[in-house]
């Protein structure tokens, strides 16, 4: 049997052991060779989609893409025991000295960041206290400052943990709201420009008051400085995600800050039970893939691939803008994926689609592309493309365009 007909008869083969007793000859010895010959790729399996990410990091899309050595760190460490908590420690002490925090811990992502350090703020060290969350009853701080205008679906982390929001807008406002009851400070960076006290002024208040701070800064590199720009300026607890544009696994964050908080947020963490947070659970293999993917991170060339980001942003919109009626504007938003993004507009009476049409076309073709927005023009984002798919996007976006025009 020609090894290209034996990878077919495998796949019809319920299992490879199934071969034994067919009464072909070799097929036996053929089929203990089996894994090397027909690699499983469950994807193809399933018949799931893939495309190429010209959105951007998206929950929904499953975000980024984890580089080879955070990918190795994984499967070496799937192949041994350890202790969890020695492993968080030993991580959370190099990503503290890396952000320049006093600690950190790996969480199961940014949100999971924001429940637990709410949760540690709450409790301190007191276990009893630690069993007792979401109820808090008999707790003397029940109370989260935040600003009205950061006051959007991610609080839904912290009154997870029992907690009320208390909406404030000026720091005169601020001031006022404090009172035996406030149990933290929280500010969310992706609406800083937006509220009317900005970081510094928010801790200072927090400092006076001895009322801790917390920031979900989330989505908030590059730049990479916001690692610990946030911690130097004081905020007490400082959260990220790890899967966005750090690239480590999805399903991981990182909380850092004061050690005793951190301390405090560990025990309502796994692996203790009994806790709201048991079902966040990170296994070694998220944590010191987080680990590495932080430390490539912070030691990569970051002008590079700026630089980088740039020619493809060029190549799409320079290719785009060849159909007559298409423009194309580039933006860096100031916060929340700080990376170039392109949006492609056309003069409908030229190009005759509208954006969701195209943006469906580029869907459907193959590869398949992912792009936002869709209203007014489609948005493109470049930081998530594998290198050499700006070709695929800008050849791709051309010739829907082209199609669409009016000759
Ligand atoms: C993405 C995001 C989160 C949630 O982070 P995960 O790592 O997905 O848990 C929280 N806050 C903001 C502002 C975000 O953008």
């Amino acid at each position: 049997m020609k090894r290209r007909d034996l990878i077919k008869y495998l796949s019809v083969a319920p299992l490879a052991g199934a071969a034994v007793g067919t009464g072909i000859p070799g097929i036996a010895e053929a089929a203990a060779a089996a894994p090397a010959l027909a690699k499983r790729d469950v994807i193809k399996e399933l018949g799931l989609r893939t495309f190429i990410n010209a959105a951007g990091t998206y929950t929904t899309m499953t975000a980024s893409l984890m580089h080879d050595e955070v990918v190795d760190t994984i499967n070496e460490s799937a192949k041994h025991f350890v202790m969890i908590n020695e492993v968080q420690d030993k991580v959370g002490e190099k990503i503290a000295a890396m952000c320049k925090a006093e600690a950190a811990m790996v969480t199961a992502g940014c949100w999971s960041a924001l429940v637990l350090g709410t949760a540690g703020v709450l409790t301190r060290m007191d276990r009893k206290k630690v069993a007792l969350l979401p109820d808090l009853s008999t707790f003397e701080k029940t109370e989260v400052i935040v600003q009205k205008t950061h006051n959007v679906g991610y609080v839904h982390a912290l009154t997870n943990t029992g907690i009320k929001p208390v909406e404030i807008e000026t720091a005169e406002e601020l001031e006022k709201a404090i009172n035996s009851k406030t149990a933290m400070m929280w500010f969310l960076n992706s609406s800083g420009p937006l509220g009317k006290i900005k970081h510094e002024e928010w801790v200072a208040i927090g400092k006076k008051h001895n009322i801790p701070t917390m920031i979900d800064m989330a989505a908030d590199v590059p730049p990479v400085e916001n690692l610990w720009k946030y911690n130097q300026i004081g905020f007490d607890l400082v959260c990220v995600s790890g899967g966005k544009a750090m690239a480590g696994p999805q399903s991981a964050g990182i909380l850092m800050g004061r050690k005793d908080l951190i301390a405090a947020a560990r025990l309502s963490a796994p692996p203790s039970g009994g806790n709201i947070g048991r079902g966040m659970k990170v296994n070694k293999e998220e944590i010191l893939g987080m680990y590495v993917a932080i430390e490539k991170y912070i030691n990569q060339d970051h002008d590079k691939e700026w630089k980088m980001w740039e020619d493809r942003v060029a190549l799409i919109t320079n290719s785009a803008k060849k159909v007559d009626g298409v423009s194309t504007k580039v933006e860096v938003p100031p916060v929340a994926n700080h990376t170039p993004k392109i949006t492609v507009s056309w003069d409908q009476t030229k190009v005759k689609a509208t954006p969701r049409e195209i943006q469906k076309r580029l869907q459907d073709g193959s590869p398949s592309i992912e792009t936002m927005g869709g209203r007014d023009g489609i948005d493109i984002t470049v930081f998530m493309l594998k290198p050499g798919e700006e070709k695929i996007v800008a050849r791709r976006l051309q010739e829907e365009l082209t199609k669409a025009a009016v000759s």
